[in-house]
């Protein structure tokens, strides 16, 4: 396995926006970043779809593609920076002849449809608080998520709303109206009960005028619901001023130059399809390229190709499966446009990065942040060497550390290199939480004096690289050690056979904890006796015997979260009987 891939700067196709690494974190600073930004005229504040939307319909970028949207059914509309101020604009006033005021909670349930991305920015503009939802979700996650959010509106398709809301909607004594998005069909006027209006009789006819009222950097734009990966989610609160974090690392950590072609495959239901499927890459006036359809190997290298994309923002959880597909299904697709690729969600496995090399012709960089930090923390970027395996650096502006927490509340920081402890920032970047709605204790255990705690283990080496461990959670003590879960995994998965594992302890009387994986192997395989002491043998190798699981069970499927990470806390509790726990971000599962 590679160590280090080296970059070599004056070779790559277009100056990267970070050259400098060591200068540009000395130089930089957020209050400069902030004027990188526009402001709201007359020194009215700071609006994230002013930044992102109407200061390029301003400018010189007014007729660029901001939205290039390719539907399930092969449709194709392109919106550009002028359409979408005006398409955005309209919403907005629609929103206020319904009455609907500023820091009216909005909610989106609706699929990766134009509609979607301009409510959201209608509603930013309105200043409403926004909270896309993921449309797969059932009705009781849409239900917990509404309660909590205490929705006002609702944006949907009449078909969502039968299955999904329509059943819950007594629990939502808040929501007052409900907008059908009918771009298929009219909506039929007599099934509508009152407070249900189509779309097309209420936005198309708002005026494309609206001008942004004055709005404090610190007026509350987003929730966010986590993945709900260590337990039930929780709803992250962000503000206005998030737009700063969002555009400088749009800059620095995706690379992002003017006339880039930018695919982020996540979801706007989960934070990184809303921080980097639409803010980051609009703030900084690219097109954005928004794909209906799932995840299909043949569909995304084909959209990869076609629209000649140039920066790629994925998931771990995707890049496996397309290792899965085989490097021969890439055979028939270039992409010659395509210069920088990016990962996020999970640790991405250092036979992944280097995969990325030989299917794409560039490596995959590895970025970490979570919803609570709003936008990218630690990177790896286009022009400073990758340490396959590590999750890279802090981005400029952003103090990270690993930290011990004491008995009384307090952290100690590591001061020498390669220490195991929580991946820990200092509080201040512009797109930090600003609460978790309704639960003020569980927030306030996320600082220690000035220092976030992430609840993630990691160590950083003597050049200031991060590599992740585990959730503190998922953290395993076997004989005395303490194991990262992600250190077994990547060793498994560099077995040719292996596709994903995911390592959980069980308990044992002498060792504390025994190390055991689930495993899921490439097409061809066998799952069988052999194959297990095949990968004992082979992980008791690369890791020794203390840290080398014990158990090995093969799975079809490993169970994951709809946002693509694996629940260990599933497998744990299933393998030692216990409460199952909040499943409603459960996506694939098979026992
Ligand atoms: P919940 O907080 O509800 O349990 P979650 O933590 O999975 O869910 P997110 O905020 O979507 O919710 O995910 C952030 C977490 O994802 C991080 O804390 C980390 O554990 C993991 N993660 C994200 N990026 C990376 C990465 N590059 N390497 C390793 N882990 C990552
Ligand atoms: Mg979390």
């Amino acid at each position: 396995m590679k160590l280090r891939i080296r970059k070599d700067r004056g070779a790559c196709p277009v100056p990267p926006n970070l050259g400098d690494y060591a200068e540009t974190c000395r130089s930089f600073s957020w209050q400069t970043a902030r004027t990188w930004l526009d402001g709201l005229p007359g020194g009215g504040g700071l609006n994230m779809a002013h930044e992102a939307v109407d200061r390029h319909a301003a400018g010189p970028r007014a007729e660029h593609v901001a939205l290039r949207w390719l539907g399930r059914g092969g449709e194709r509309e392109d919106y550009s920076y002028g359409e979408l101020a005006a398409e955005t604009s309209r919403f907005a006033n629609a929103l206020g002849a319904l009455g609907v005021a500023a820091g009216d909670r909005v909610f989106l349930l609706l699929g990766r449809v134009p509609e979607l991305y301009v409510a959201m920015l209608g509603a930013l503009k309105a200043r409403c608080v926004v909270t896309p939802l993921f449309s797969a979700f059932g009705p009781e996650p849409v239900a917990t998520r509404m309660q909590i959010g205490a929705a006002r509106v609702l944006v949907t398709t009449e078909a969502l709303y039968q299955r999904k809301v329509a059943p819950i909607r007594d629990q939502l004594p808040a929501l007052e109206h409900v907008i059908l998005v009918d771009r298929t069909g009219p909506v039929e006027a007599e099934a509508l009960a009152p407070g249900l209006l189509p779309w097309s009789q209420w936005v198309p006819s708002a005026s494309s005028d609206y001008r942004i009222a004055p709005t404090d950097p610190e007026t509350a734009a987003l929730l966010h619901f986590t993945s709900g990966t260590t337990g039930r989610p929780k709803g992250a609160l962000h503000v206005h001023e998030a737009i700063v974090t969002h555009h400088v690392t749009g800059r620095y950590a995706l690379d992002l130059h003017d006339d880039d072609i930018f695919w982020c495959t996540a979801d706007p239901g989960w934070v990184t399809g809303t921080s980097y499927g639409v803010l980051a890459p609009l703030s900084c006036g690219v097109t954005v390229v928004v794909v209906e359809a799932e995840y299909d190997p043949a569909t995304w290298y084909g959209v990869l190709q076609d629209e000649a994309v140039s920066v790629w923002y994925t998931a771990p959880t995707a890049v496996r499966m397309m290792m899965r597909a085989g490097l021969e299904m890439l055979a028939d697709y270039r992409f010659p446009a395509l210069r920088f690729v990016a990962s996020v969600g999970e640790p991405l496995n250092a036979e992944a990065v280097v995969w990325g090399e030989q299917a794409f012709g560039c490596p995959i960089h590895d970025n970490w942040w979570q919803t609570e930090t709003g936008g990218i923390m630690i990177a790896n970027y286009a022009g400073v060497d990758i340490k396959p395996g590590s999750m890279g650096r802090p981005l400029p502006g952003v103090e990270a550390a690993i930290v011990r927490r004491d008995a009384d509340g307090g952290v100690a920081v590591a001061d020498e290199p390669d220490v195991e402890g929580e991946l820990a920032l200092r509080a201040g970047w512009p797109s930090m939480m600003r609460g978790y709605l309704d639960e003020e204790a569980r927030y306030r255990k996320c600082f220690a004096g000035d220092w976030y705690l992430s609840g993630d283990l990691a160590r950083c080496d003597a050049e200031g690289y991060f590599w992740f461990l585990g959730r503190a959670d998922d953290v395993i003590k076997s004989s005395g050690h303490l194991v990262g879960p992600f250190e077994v995994e990547s060793a498994l998965m560099e077995h040719p056979a292996v596709v994903e594992a995911a390592v959980i302890g069980v308990p044992d009387e002498t060792a504390g904890q025994l190390i055991k994986a689930f495993v899921t192997l490439h097409q061809g395989h066998a799952a069988d006796e052999a194959m297990r002491r095949t990968l004992l043998g082979h992980a008791r190798k690369r890791l020794g015997p203390a840290v080398a699981p014990k158990f090995i069970e093969f799975r079809e499927q490993l169970p994951k979260t709809r946002s693509g990470k694996v629940l260990r806390r599933l497998l744990r509790a299933r393998e030692l009987g216990l409460p199952e726990g909040d499943l409603s971000t459960l996506e694939t599962d098979s026992r």
